[in-house]
């Protein structure tokens, strides 16, 4: 027999099935929702000006094409740190950060779960927020960790369950690892205010808890790069030693060029130095060095398409005389919306209107166009009612 014969079939992508059902579909002026990638008001992807120029300038150098060191390239991790970081980051002024360029944010997740696995001190369990995007669970698990969830998103408030999030993660063992999105929450748009930054911090802090950030959205969200920060810099600044991946995929639009990086706060310098020490052994037999790369950054014309397609989307709504509450689609931040829609809503979106979107009522705000608004929000007011 096979070597393979018993390989069990697996279940498809839940996204990519999405784009299938949107492209099987002839309706011409059908909408897809599903995606999370940027698109320009004509629905066609973009690439930032500013990328084309980094790239021309590549194209030029004639680069010798040799490797990249282990943790990348520092001309691009030191220009992550900083962008994260803030110039006046206490990390990076004390020489106490670990900074490894990824294969984009996955690849920052899995170095930072493989590190977790082989060195955190205490238990192997990662606490996720509910919902979350759907990768972390099992970037983790594959990583050799426990996960379990904390509260997060009130379905009846389409807000922040900011109670129940403070219970779970006083409830948490002390010296718990606990994930946060930095910004632009994936796939609920619901970020926490800065005042409750600020508590989640302090109870991190009374219960000795470990702060992983995942940032795939910096400057996405408001178009302000040191805005969207705020979480991780306020955790530095309050002492914790954080771990943190950032994602360049939406921010820059680099999407399959995949650029991250993963970074660890220390203690000091001497500490700092041991880390990276493993950090460059555990990556060395997964991939052993980055692809070589460039950046340079440009975000805010597309966060400010996102923020006017939200309040597009919310007016029209209110001008076909819905009943229904929609400032959540104006309040939430990032990439996407999470309407509220029920599953069978979704549905019948698909069905009935050739709108195509997860089932848990995520929609992309980066496929709304100006062109495209009205028909979306009538197809949405007559499932809603
Ligand atoms: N974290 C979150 C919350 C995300 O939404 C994404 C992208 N969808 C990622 C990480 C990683 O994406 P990538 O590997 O493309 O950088």
């Amino acid at each position: 027999a096979s070597a393979w014969s018993k390989v069990p079939q697996g279940p498809p992508d839940a996204i990519l099935g999405i784009t299938e059902a949107f492209k099987a579909d002839s309706f011409k002026e059908k909408i897809n929702l599903g995606v999370g990638a940027y698109r320009d008001d004509k629905g066609k992807p973009y690439v930032l000006p500013s990328v084309r120029s980094a790239e021309d300038k590549v194209v030029a150098s004639r680069s010798d094409k040799e490797y990249a060191g282990i943790t990348g390239i520092p001309a691009f991790t030191n220009a992550a740190a900083e962008l994260a970081y803030g110039p006046d980051s206490s990390a990076i002024k004390e020489d106490r950060l670990v900074i490894t360029q990824t294969i984009s944010g996955t690849g920052a997740l899995r170095i930072g779960g493989a590190f977790l696995q082989r060195f955190y001190p205490g238990a192997k369990k990662v606490y996720l927020p509910n919902p979350s995007w759907a990768n972390h669970n099992a970037v983790f698990k594959d990583s050799g960790l426990e996960v379990e969830k904390y509260r997060y998103y009130n379905k009846d408030t389409i807000g922040l369950d900011f109670e129940g999030l403070i219970e779970d993660i006083k409830a948490a063992p002390e010296g718990s690892i606990i994930l946060l999105h930095a910004c632009a929450h994936n796939p609920t748009g619901v970020d926490p205010t800065e005042a409750q930054w600020r508590q989640i911090s302090d109870v991190m802090k009374q219960k000795g808890h470990f702060a992983f950030f995942d940032m795939a959205y910096q400057g996405f969200a408001s178009g302000n790069a040191d805005k969207d920060a705020f979480a991780p810099r306020h955790f530095v600044a309050e002492g914790h030693n954080i771990a943190l991946c950032q994602s360049f995929a939406k921010n820059m639009g680099l999407y399959g060029e995949r650029v991250g990086a993963f970074s660890l706060v220390c203690e000091n310098t001497e500490e700092k130095k041991r880390v990276e020490s493993q950090i460059k052994i555990l990556i060395r037999p997964f991939y052993s060095n980055p692809p070589s790369t460039q950046w340079l950054g440009e975000v805010k014309g597309m966060a400010d398409r996102i923020i006017e397609m939200r309040s597009l989307l919310r007016t029209n709504l209110e001008k076909l005389g819905s009943k229904h509450d929609w400032s959540h689609i104006t309040s939430q931040i990032g990439m996407f919306a999470y309407t509220g829609l029920k599953p069978e809503q979704m549905d019948a979106l698909a069905k009935e209107h050739s709108v195509y979107a997860t089932k848990d009522g995520r929609i992309s705000v980066a496929g709304i166009t100006t062109g495209n608004v009205q028909r979306l929000a009538e197809s949405i007011f007559k499932v809603t009612g």
